[in-house]
C-alpha cells in the first residue's frame, strides 16, 4: 500500500522536539506516511507574514489535506493573525474532537473513570466574528447558527460514535433562551439522531449539563455542541481530566484534516529535552484512524498506555507515589518504541477499526421544499440619546402607513413601549418593531424607513420581520 502523504510543521518552543519524538514513533510503528514539511509560526510572522504561514505551504496542505501540526508561538503585538483560525476557516474545518480520558492512577485527577469525547462546532455561532457598535453605549455580536452546519456537526458526532464503538450522544445548547438559534441546533441533534437507533441521545441545558459533566464526567461518552460552549467546555473537561499536557485533538473538515496537541509551544521548556511529546503523539493517533490507519494507531496508542502505566513519565506528570523513572522528551519516546506490539495491563486498551468503506461524508440534507415567506414589516434600530422610550415613540410614531404601524419599541431585548415599566433601565440604542396586519412588501419597508429618516431618526441598521410557513422567523421582546 503506498505511502500516505501528509504536510508537517514541526512549530515553536518545544514544537520541534515532541515532533521527533513522534514522528520516530510513528515510523518505529511502522506507519504509512510521507511526511512533507513546511514551515509555520514564529520565524514566518517575524520574516512580515502577518498570517504565519508562507502560500507555498497551502499548496502542501492542498495536495495532501491532512496536517500534524506542532504548537507555534504567535508573537505579542501587532497584527498578527492566529495561525489556527486561518487554518480552520481556509480549509474549512468544521469539527473539533477532543477526547478527554483520565489514566488514573497514574495521572492525578479527581475523576478516575472520566472518558468524554467533546465534539466542538468550529466554524459558527458566535465565532463568526460579526460585530457592531449601534451606538456610543451598545455594542453587539451576530450569533449564527445554520441548519447545514448544524446537520454535519451531529451526523459527524453520530458517525465518530460509532466507528469509535461510543453507546451515547449528548447534546449542549441553551434553547430554553435562544429557542430560534440553538432551537435549532437541538432539532437538527433529534432529526439525525432518528439514523441512529443503535446509539443512545440525549439533551442537557448547557449550564446544568456542564455542571454535570465537571462534577460526574463518567455519565457522559460523546457530547456534542456548538462553538462557545465547545470551546469553554473542552478546556474544562481536559483540565478535570487531568490530561492538558497529554490531550490531543482533531480538526476535521470535509476535505482536510488536522490534528495537534492541545497546549502551546511552552517556550520556557524549548530545547531542553524535558518537553511531554504525548499531547501531539496522541493527536498523530487521531490522524492515523482519520486515514485509516487503525492497526497502527492501537499498535501506538496501547504502546503509550504502558508506557504511563510502567511509570515512564516526563517531569510534568511526575509524581514520586506512582511515578519510577523521570525521563527526557528523547527516552521517552524510546520507552513508547520499546514498548510497540505490547498492551497495557491496568489501563484500558484501545483498539480501533477501519473506517466503513462507504462512511457518510456528513451530507446535508438539501431541503428541497419551497418555504412559503412572509413579509410582516421590519425592526429598525435607532440610536435615542435621551433613553426616554416614550419621546422616542411620539416622535417616530408618524412616520407609520401604508399599512404598517409602530407596535413595539425595545431596549436590550426588552419591551419598554406600550406599557413599559419605568424601572427599565434603557440605553441609548432602541429598537422600534414596525409590523403590518396580514403582510407587507420590502418597498413598503423602505418607504417606511424614509419617513423615519425624515423625522430626523438616527437609524443605525434594520432587521427584517418574516414569517415562514406561517412561523415566525423573529422573536418577541421580553414582555411583548
Ligand atoms: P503552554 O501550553 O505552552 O504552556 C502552559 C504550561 O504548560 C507551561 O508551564 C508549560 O511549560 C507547560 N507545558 C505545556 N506543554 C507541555 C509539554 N508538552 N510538556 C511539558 N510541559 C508543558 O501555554 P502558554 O504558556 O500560555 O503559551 C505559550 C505559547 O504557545 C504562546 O505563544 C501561545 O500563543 C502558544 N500557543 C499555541 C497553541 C497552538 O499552536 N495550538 C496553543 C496554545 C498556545
Amino acid at each position: 500500500m503506498a505511502n500516505t502523504p501528509i504536510t508537517v510543521a514541526y512549530g515553536d518552543g518545544i514544537g520541534p522536539e515532541i515532533m521527533d519524538a513522534t514522528l520516530r514513533i510513528l515510523r518505529e510503528a511502522g506507519a504509512r506516511i510521507a511526511p512533507e514539511v513546511i514551515e509555520i509560526g514564529e520565524k514566518v510572522y517575524l520574516r512580515g507574514n502577518t498570517s504565519g504561514i508562507e502560500p507555498s505551504s497551502w499548496e502542501s496542505l492542498r495536495r495532501t489535506r491532512v496536517f500534524l501540526k506542532a504548537p507555534i508561538t504567535t508573537p505579542q503585538g501587532g497584527g498578527f493573525k492566529s495561525l489556527n483560525v486561518t487554518t480552520r476557516k481556509t480549509l474549512g474545518l468544521y469539527a473539533n474532537v477532543r477526547p478527554c480520558v483520565s489514566y488514573s492512577p497514574y495521572v492525578e485527577t479527581k475523576h478516575p473513570n472520566m472518558d468524554v469525547v467533546i465534539v466542538r462546532e468550529n466554524e459558527e455561532d458566535l465565532y463568526a466574528g460579526i460585530e457592531y457598535r449601534l451606538s456610543p453605549q451598545v455594542t453587539e455580536t451576530l450569533k449564527l447558527i445554520t441548519r447545514p452546519g448544524t446537520e454535519k456537526i451531529v451526523r459527524y458526532a453520530f458517525e465518530y460514535a460509532r466507528r469509535h464503538g461510543r453507546k451515547k450522544v449528548t447534546c449542549f445548547t441553551k434553547d430554553n433562551i435562544m429557542k430560534m438559534t440553538d432551537g435549532l441546533f437541538h432539532k437538527v441533534f433529534d432529526q439525525i439522531g432518528v439514523d441512529y437507533p443503535d446509539i443512545e441521545k440525549e439533551h442537557w441545558i448547557v449550564d446544568i449539563g456542564a455542571a454535570k459533566m465537571a462534577d460526574t464526567p463518567e455519565i457522559f461518552d460523546v457530547i456534542v455542541m456548538p462553538n462557545l460552549y465547545g470551546d469553554i467546555l473542552s478546556d474544562v473537561a481536559a483540565q478535570i481530566a487531568g490530561s492538558v499536557g497529554l490531550a490531543g485533538s482533531a480538526n476535521i473538515g470535509t476535505g482536510a484534516a488536522m490534528f495537534e496537541a492541545i497546549h502551546g509551544s511552552a517556550p520556557r521548556r524549548a530545547g531542553q529535552n524535558l518537553a511531554n511529546p504525548s499531547g501531539l503523539l496522541l493527536g498523530a493517533v487521531l490522524m492515523l484512524v482519520h486515514i485509516n490507519q487503525p492497526d497502527i494507531a492501537g499498535r501506538v496508542h496501547n504502546a503509550w498506555l504502558r508506557t504511563i502505566e510502567d511509570g515512564v513519565h516526563t517531569y510534568d506528570i511526575f509524581d514520586d507515589r506512582v511515578s519510577k523513572h523521570k525521563v527526557g522528551t528523547k527516552e521517552f519516546a524510546a520507552a513508547v518504541v520499546a514498548r510497540l506490539g505490547q498492551l497495557p495491563e491496568k489501563l484500558k486498551a484501545v483498539h480501533y477499526v477501519e473506517a466503513p468503506p462507504e462512511a457518510p461524508q456528513a451530507a446535508v440534507t438539501a431541503d428541497a421544499r419551497t418555504v412559503e415567506i412572509r413579509v410582516d414589516g421590519i425592526d429598525v434600530y435607532v440610536a435615542w440619546p435621551s433613553a426616554d422610550p416614550n419621546t422616542l415613540a411620539a416622535k417616530v410614531a408618524p412616520a407609520s402607513g401604508d399599512g404598517l404601524k409602530l407596535t413595539m419599541i425595545s431596549n436590550r431585548g426588552v419591551k419598554v413601549w406600550p406599557e413599559g415599566f419605568a424601572e427599565t433601565f434603557c440605553t441609548d440604542s432602541f429598537r422600534c418593531r414596525f409590523t403590518a396586519e396580514g403582510g407587507t412588501t420590502v418597498a413598503k419597508t423602505i418607504a417606511l424607513l424614509a419617513r423615519v429618516d425624515a423625522l430626523g431618526i438616527e437609524i443605525v441598521k434594520t432587521e427584517g420581520l418574516r414569517t415562514f410557513d406561517g412561523q415566525p422567523g423573529y422573536s418577541l421582546a421580553q414582555g411583548q
